[in-house]
């Protein structure tokens, strides 16, 4: 057996490669930022979700299947959750639940490996929360102050270090709030007053809510351990939130602030469209459901995920997918010629592209380049691809081509009905120009190949 080559990854507050070295190799213990559950997720937020899994799977590779105890938080309680629930007439907890089972089953359809994650939720947690809360108080950390209670960044000799930002920046980039309460400008909360109409839970400083940074800290405390080995997300999450996150944990740890929360913080780039992050607030969001309607696969959708190195941007468009898919139909087409064995040894050279900070762009050259397909298989199997049945692959083309069709006739038939007959015709006329005949009879439409 060739011995594997060390991992080596990014970290974003040394600002360089590191050898990674856990502190326990037989329970590695990794965290990454989760959803807010409030509408459907686009696909950027499951870039992290792709890209973390890649990194599981590596992981797993290097110290066994068993050794990865990976979390993800579910945030079901937020200021966008209360003011869905108030639009919709519905309560907060039916508005996150919803958001939570579209989260899960979008990751699921993109080969995320759902099932092994730990995802707490905010909600189940309050009681942690305010133990952590009580204690940052003691430690002289943190303070109450009209029903809030604050972090006092200036008691954290560690504050900034990891997004290395000048204070007055830190200031402006956190909009913080000019509150009279509040000790320094850029001291940030930790837990808030609820309205009585608003949820809310019994503390010792009022009925309130725990603020976003706050619930990531204790639950990592909770679910993973009071330090962790990795700790990743976009990098909008940089600041404040992981810099708030990290303070919080240096100061609630019993070390008193000497030991570093997470020992590697890692974050994915953003996926973009039009040249701009895709996000809600801009509107210029895809969704998973969106895209398999259009007879997109899954995996496709993944491996267009992975085009790109995971701390470059990558953008989405059209063009991205064809090439996903068809990357995928050459890779499908070599495993048709041999037998589909499990379990087979990965190729080294994936092996050490993805031990290089997870080198994507390598791997799927290198993907590209092996000829053997129970090799090919079990590479592809690092990256959640290539698991599928070969000959399913090939029929899953011919399935999306006839719902296309299909699709595309109802549109032709619904354009006939509201009179809208140049818009039926070029619709036949396209169809008839990819070699698509339509043939109108008693019973609808009916299409044959030319
Ligand atoms: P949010 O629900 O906005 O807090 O995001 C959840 C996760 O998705 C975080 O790790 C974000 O950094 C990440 N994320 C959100 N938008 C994008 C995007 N356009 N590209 C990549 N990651 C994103
Ligand atoms: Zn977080």
């Amino acid at each position: 057996m060739t011995a594997l080559p060390p991992l080596r990854l990014y970290d974003t507050r040394r600002r360089e490669k590191v050898v990674f070295e856990p502190a326990d190799p037989s329970r590695i213990t990794m965290y990454v930022c989760g959803p807010t559950v409030y509408s459907r997720a686009h696909i950027g937020n499951f870039r992290p979700e792709i890209v973390f899994d890649v990194l599981k799977r590596v992981l797993r590779h290097h110290y066994g299947e068993d050794a990865v105890w990976h979390a993800r938080n579910i945030t079901d309680i937020d200021d966008k959750i209360m003011a869905q629930a108030a639009e919709t007439g519905r309560t907060v907890e039916q508005v996150s639940r919803e958001a939570e089972g579209w989260y899960e089953e979008d990751a699921r359809a993109l080969g995320v490996d759902v099932d092994t994650v730990i995802a707490p939720r905010a909600t189940d947690f309050i009681d942690q929360m305010i133990a952590m809360l009580t204690t940052l108080i003691e430690r002289g950390h943190a303070y109450a102050a009209e029903g809030h209670v604050l972090f006092d960044t200036t008691s954290d000799e560690g504050y900034g270090s990891l997004s290395r930002r000048p204070l007055d920046e830190m200031v402006a980039g956190a909009r913080v709030e000019v509150a009279p309460y509040k000790k320094n400008a850029q001291d940030f909360v930790l837990w808030k007053p609820s309205a009585p109409d608003q949820p809310g839970w019994d503390s010792p400083w009022g009925r309130g809510r725990p603020g976003w940074h706050t619930e990531c800290t204790a639950m990592i405390r909770e679910k993973l351990g009071p330090t962790i080995d990795i700790h990743g997300g976009g990098q909008d999450l940089i600041f404040p939130h992981h810099e708030n996150e990290a303070a919080q944990g240096r100061c609630a740890h019993d070390g008193g602030g000497s030991d570093e929360f997470a020992s590697v913080w890692m974050h994915n780039g953003f996926l973009s469209m039009s040249d701009e992050k895709m996000s809600k607030s801009l509107g210029n969001i895809v969704t998973v459901p969106k895209l398999l309607e259009q007879g997109h696969r899954g995996e496709t959708i993944r491996l267009a995920m992975l085009m790109a190195h995971y701390r470059q941007p990558l953008e989405w468009t059209e063009s991205l997918l064809e090439q996903a898919k068809k990357r995928l139909d050459s890779w499908y087409r070599k495993l048709a010629t041999g037998s589909a064995r499990e379990g087979g040894t990965a190729d080294p050279d994936v092996v050490a592209a993805l031990s290089e900070d997870m080198n994507l762009p390598h791997v799927l050259a290198r993907l590209s380049g092996i000829d053997d397909p129970a090799l090919l298989r079990a590479s592809g199997q690092l990256i959640g691809l290539l698991q599928g049945d070969p000959r399913g692959w090939a029929q899953g083309d011919a399935n999306a081509e006839k719902a296309d069709i299909t699709a595309r006739i109802a549109a032709r038939t619904a354009a006939k009905a509201a009179k809208n007959y140049a818009e039926a015709d070029r619709i036949r006329d396209e169809l008839a120009s990819e070699g698509i005949i339509l043939e109108d009879g008693p019973d609808g439409t009916t299409w044959r190949r030319a």
